[in-house]
């Protein structure tokens, strides 16, 4: 029961752009919390396609017919704005505009234009939301005082500089029963320009919204998918996972998972906010993510694919203290990110985006100099990874044949990855599916 004095904690539902396209479910969903006493914000990304245009007109930033080709169709994906809203394409237009004149590769400029989906869509959903009855008002986060360090293109929420204006700009809201529509994806940086969050950002700017305002729950809302054991492509026997811990969940969207941007968990996890990811068109499909338990047997899979496997031989090995940090050191230097590595006493396995093998061996060669190691490989592999809580106990589990020329493997109580030749891939991740999911028995 929620008593006058106190206010019950509002709920957080962001929508993703396939769930904007039906608004009659959107109006629906916000309309059911708000029947049972809740008081809901709601987080939106842009429209379907929208940012991938944006980004489109940004690869082509002095082609005039490109812009404006992208502009005619991100107006199309927004009918019926009103009048003052419209202001927002004339913005648009006019970024496009600055795009055209302005030096190469101007990240904080690349960040405005890609904010202006999440702007369109906030004016336009309100809009819609208005005349369906609900006491909608549209929020651009920026203007509202989400705060982000000054990352373009792959910014950090900053909590502690965000709270006081986020609350008291919601809770104003909120407190005169209106339902706030806010931007995702992006906020304020700490030098007052746009940042944005990354692609799949609006996760993350809902969880820390939610996190932010002290919400009961965030319901990321998808159109169809909730949080699948497996790539239903994949794996046909892929089963929706109904519980995950912080922890796994963190673990899930890390390994490229697409469901979830990486950073969601932790603004929910640190402020102890109930993340639930669900499908708009058929609730009974939904996962949720607390404080975890470790007995669940959750598990889920997925493939990182088109990976290449360099191998490190350092005679000695073990003999040689601080050749893993100095490995480490060197790539970090040159920009290499690490996607795994696998190591025993005298072998170092490294797990490498493609662009980036050449920039790694260069890198190692004073490794290789000094220490007399040889550099093997590179081999295409695809990661099997598997998660899930007490996955250390599953390895009985694995048929042999499925680590059989297998090019490393790696564990911890959390996560399993498995390298194995790029072709095995998909075979290696339905043969765990089957030993782990399928025909586990509880
Ligand atoms: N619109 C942004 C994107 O497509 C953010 C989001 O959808 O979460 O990446
Ligand atoms: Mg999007």
């Amino acid at each position: 029961m929620t008593s006058p004095s106190r206010p019950s904690a509002p709920v957080v539902l962001k929508f993703g752009g396939a769930s904007l396209e039906n608004v009659r479910r959107v109006v629906e969903d916000i309309r059911s919390v708000r029947s049972d006493g809740g008081r809901v914000v709601v987080v939106a990304s842009a429209r379907q396609g929208v940012t991938d245009l944006l980004g489109e007109a940004l690869a082509h930033p002095r082609s005039r017919a490109v812009h404006r080709s992208v502009w005619e169709k991100v107006r199309d994906r927004h009918p019926r704005l009103p009048p003052a809203e419209r202001r927002q394409l004339d913005r648009l237009r006019r970024l496009f505009e600055t795009v055209e004149a302005a030096p190469a590769g101007d990240r904080p400029l690349a960040d405005r234009v890609l904010s202006q989906g999440e702007r369109l869509a906030v004016h336009w959903l309100a809009s819609e939301l208005r005349e369906a009855g609900l006491p909608a008002v549209p929020i651009e986060a920026d203007h509202l005082g989400l705060i982000t360090d000054n990352t373009y293109g792959a910014s950090l929420i900053l909590l502690d500089r965000s709270r006081a204006a986020v609350r008291s700009g919601l809770g104003r809201r909120l407190n005169r029963g209106e339902v706030p529509i806010v931007t995702g994806y992006f906020g304020r940086s700490l030098e007052g320009r746009v940042a944005t969050l990354g692609r799949g950002g609006s996760d993350y700017a809902a969880s820390g919204i939610g996190a932010l305002i002290g919400a009961s729950r965030v319901e990321l809302v998808k159109r169809h998918v909730a949080v699948l054991s497996a790539d239903p492509r994949e794996v046909p026997g892929a089963r929706p996972i109904p519980e995950l811990s912080y922890e796994e969940a963190e673990e899930l969207a890390q390994f490229g998972a697409k469901v979830l941007h990486p950073l969601t968990i932790e603004p929910a996890r640190t402020h102890g906010v109930v993340l639930r990811v669900r499908s708009l068109e058929d609730p009974s499909v939904a996962t949720t993510i607390s404080a975890g338990r470790s007995d669940r047997h959750n598990r889920a899979l997925s493939l990182l694919r088109s990976l290449r496997l360099v191998r490190l031989r350092v005679p000695g090995g073990r003999q040689r203290p601080g050749i893993v940090a100095e490995v480490s050191q060197r790539l970090s230097t040159a920009g290499v990110n690490l996607v795994q590595l696998y190591t025993s006493s005298a072998l170092l396995c490294l797990v490498l985006e493609p662009p980036q093998v050449l920039t790694a061996i260069r890198a190692l060669a004073p490794v290789t100099r000094e220490a007399a190691a040889m550099v093997e490989g590179p081999y295409r592999v695809t990661l099997v990874i598997a998660i899930g809580d007490g996955i250390l106990g599953d390895l009985d589990r694995i048929p042999s044949r499925a680590v059989r020329g297998a090019e490393g493997f790696s564990a911890t109580p959390r996560a399993l990855s498995l390298a194995v030749p790029e072709e095995r891939g998909p075979e290696v991740l339905r043969a765990l599916h089957r030993a782990l999911v399928e025909e586990r028995t509880p």
